[in-house]
């Protein structure tokens, strides 16, 4: 392994995993529109997600833009507190005029790597030129924003296969796919079975993938948020896991501990195995996510 070196502000994400084998990253969500109190408790959040040194923070981005502001605003948070902003950015909506100026927002706020996305179209969303007009898939996105030339990119990868193409040798033709369009690295959809991920790998790398592909961790801290998450990401719920999400509806606190258990069993497996890059879906509860990287000496 090469020298492990400190996080560069001004770095490419791909060029800090060339340097290290292991990191550590967490996902925060920007608030919805006029919900200006959780707008500071994201920025709290931030400031204490720094405690833990992440490598970079990635800032979801809603379909068609419907938090951009938010969003831009976030990562421009996490970069002047000298973390690695990986903005996501989805396409779903909108047209090849559209992206420039969201890519020159970006980089004005020192945004240097972009998580490129297709989306979902939200329900009840209407788009004057379509959902799909320019972009139909995350590698047209993910060839502009190549071409723009200043940005390394990112792109999702789907262990257990999109919803929409749960055929995984297909799943992994698309990767292949956005790594011909300049895809630099990959992270994943959550999953609660750590053989699916394992299985998952040795299929993108007999394929010929080699970009480095993140496994996305989601402690799974409240049964009665998780619902329409899981619904979204059709991940599969092994029936331990189910049936506690039943058992503790009612009980915030015992959830909790079980989920915080449940993830530092993942972890362990997957460290195990050798995998040392890990990206955790925060949900904004930095004292939980503390709790897990510290549990996990994951830092
Ligand atoms: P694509 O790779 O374009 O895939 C979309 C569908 O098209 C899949 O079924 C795929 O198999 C199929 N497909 C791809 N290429 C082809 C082709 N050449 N021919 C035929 N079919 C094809 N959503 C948000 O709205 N905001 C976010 O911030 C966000 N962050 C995410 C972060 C991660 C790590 C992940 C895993 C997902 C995230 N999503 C987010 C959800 C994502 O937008 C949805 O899963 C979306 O449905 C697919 O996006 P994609 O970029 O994988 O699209």
């Amino acid at each position: 392994m090469k020298e492990r070196k400190k996080t560069d502000k001004t770095e490419f994400i791909s060029e800090f995993f060339d340097n290290r084998e292991d990191s550590v990253s967490f996902e925060v969500y920007p608030p919805k529109k006029g919900q200006k109190k959780q707008f500071e408790i994201i920025k709290n959040t931030i400031t204490r997600l720094k405690d833990l040194e992440p490598d970079f923070i990635s800032v979801t981005y809603g379909p068609g833009g419907t938090n951009k502001g938010k969003a831009v605003d976030i990562s421009a948070y996490i970069r002047q507190h000298d973390i690695t902003p990986l903005a996501h950015l989805t396409s779903v909506g909108y047209t090849k005029e559209d992206i420039p100026p969201i890519l020159d927002k970006l980089h004005s706020i020192g945004v240097k790597n972009i998580l490129a996305l297709r989306g979902d179209v939200p329900r009840n969303a209407i788009f004057p030129h379509g959902a799909w007009c320019d972009f139909r898939y995350a590698k047209d996105l993910i060839s502009m924003i190549k071409k723009d030339g200043r940005f390394c990119i990112g792109a999702a990868a789907y262990p257990e296969g999109h919803p929409d193409c749960k055929e995984l040798k297909i799943s992994i033709k698309h990767m292949k796919e956005k790594i011909e369009a300049g895809a630099d690295f990959f992270i994943t959809q959550m999953f609660f079975d750590n053989q699916l991920f394992f299985d998952f790998i040795d299929r993108a790398r007999n394929a010929g993938i080699h970009k480095p592909i993140i496994p996305g961790l989601m402690p799974v801290l409240r049964g009665k948020q998780i619902g329409k998450i899981l619904a979204l990401s059709d991940a599969y719920v092994p029936k331990k896991m189910a049936d506690a999400i039943e058992l503790y509806i009612e009980n915030p606190q015992a959830m909790e501990a079980y989920g915080i258990e449940y993830v530092l069993r993942q972890i362990d497996s997957l460290k195990q195995q050798g995998i040392r890059r890990f990206h955790i879906y925060s949900m904004n509860r930095w004292e939980q996510i503390t709790k897990i990287v510290k549990l996990a000496q994951l830092k």
